[in-house]
């Protein structure tokens, strides 16, 4: 009888990516739902990263080895997943949605015959029946989707949908070397591929200082900046600002740029379009200035002001300095 859950633990150029501790967290929630125990699984030529992930609450990591493990490729990455999700028989496989859980994960789930559940926002547990959730239309709606049939069942959480350091710790879990066969490998992988040349990843960000159209011009830009530097934070926009060339496409937030969850993100000017909103709304704490006081954003801001923000920043940004000394 198919049961527990388990995670897909990705590792690229020598570190276990962050979307990776977030896909632990989600299956961790999802085994506490379910009252169900949650093995990680990493692949590689050999434990290395294993270990790392074992300090997480988990019942188990399973080491899945074979030198053809030691670089990405799709064929390669199947075989082995095939063979862990055969000998371990979860109910749920959760993945992070990243770029190379795109590229093999249809093709795992193909191999049992199963579709794939990818990008979900969220997921909700009732007794033993889960609902998750994606966006679709561009982020306009949301599916609530349920998995029927045998498990087991594929699922991706897209990045930000849970918090890395929500994943708990735990005593150290077993490690469990598991060696796997894999067949013809048909592609050569090429260098990784990088999004944008010098891309600033707002992912990493702690806080962020984000403008939209209210700011009305480029060189106002430089007053939503004073604000970052006092606050240590990064600056970001909403998509006009983008498109109009005042920032670069790599500060871009929301469904057609990066998605973020910083510990803050400061709002200005900014509507709430929810094109902008799926890209910020797992922030821990979210700051709005906008003077409409109906703006969607102050729906999910944690405070807001509504107020004129060049009138509003410089006094915010002042004080700060007060009181950073
Ligand atoms: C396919 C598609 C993909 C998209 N992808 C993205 C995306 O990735 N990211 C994104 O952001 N958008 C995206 N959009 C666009 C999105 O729908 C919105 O148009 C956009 O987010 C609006 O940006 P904004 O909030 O800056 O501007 P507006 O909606 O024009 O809002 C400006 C806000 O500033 C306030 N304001 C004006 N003056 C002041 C002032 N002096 N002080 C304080 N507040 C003031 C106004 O009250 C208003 O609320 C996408 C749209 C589509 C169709």
């Amino acid at each position: 009888m198919p049961n527990g859950i388990l995670v897909f633990v990705e590792h690229r150029q020598g570190a276990i990516n962050k979307t990776s501790f977030e896909a632990v967290a989600a299956a961790q929630a999802l085994g506490a739902a379910l009252g169900q125990e949650v093995s990680a699984v990493v692949l590689g030529a050999d434990a290395g990263f294993a270990h790392e992930i074992a300090g997480y609450k988990l019942s188990r990591v399973i080491s899945a080895e074979n030198p053809k493990l030691a670089e990405y490729t799709p064929d390669a990455y199947t075989d082995a997943m095939e063979q862990v999700v055969r000998a371990t028989t979860p109910q749920y496989v959760v993945m992070p949605h990243t770029y190379l859980v795109r590229d093999y994960a249809p093709k795992l789930a193909a191999r049992f015959g199963k579709g794939l559940i990818s990008d979900c926002i969220r997921m909700k547990a009732e007794g033993s029946s889960v609902t998750f959730t994606r966006r679709i239309f561009l982020g306009k709606m949301d599916a609530d989707v349920v998995a029927k049939g045998e498990p087991p069942v594929f699922v991706t959480f897209q990045s930000g949908a849970y918090r890395g350091e929500q994943a708990e710790r735990g005593e150290g879990a077993s490690v469990e070397p598991m060696q796997v066969e894999v067949g013809e490998v048909r592609m050569r992988p090429e260098a990784p591929f990088q999004e944008v040349k010098q891309a600033v990843d707002l992912s990493k960000a702690d806080v962020i200082v984000a403008v939209g159209r209210g700011i009305k011009s480029q060189e106002n830009i430089a007053l939503a900046e004073k604000l970052a530097e006092v606050l240590g934070g990064d600056i970001a926009a909403s998509r006009p600002i983008c498109d109009a060339g005042w920032l670069p496409i790599d500060r871009q937030i929301g469904s057609s740029g990066q998605t973020v969850a910083p510990k803050l993100y400061v709002a200005l000017g900014i509507s709430g379009a929810i094109q902008h909103l799926v890209g910020m709304k797992n922030s821990s704490t979210i700051v709005a200035v906008n003077k409409d006081p109906e703006a969607p954003i102050f729906d999910i801001a944690d405070y807001g002001i509504v107020g004129d923000l060049f009138e509003v920043v410089p006094v915010l940004t002042e004080e700060l300095k007060k009181l950073k000394g």
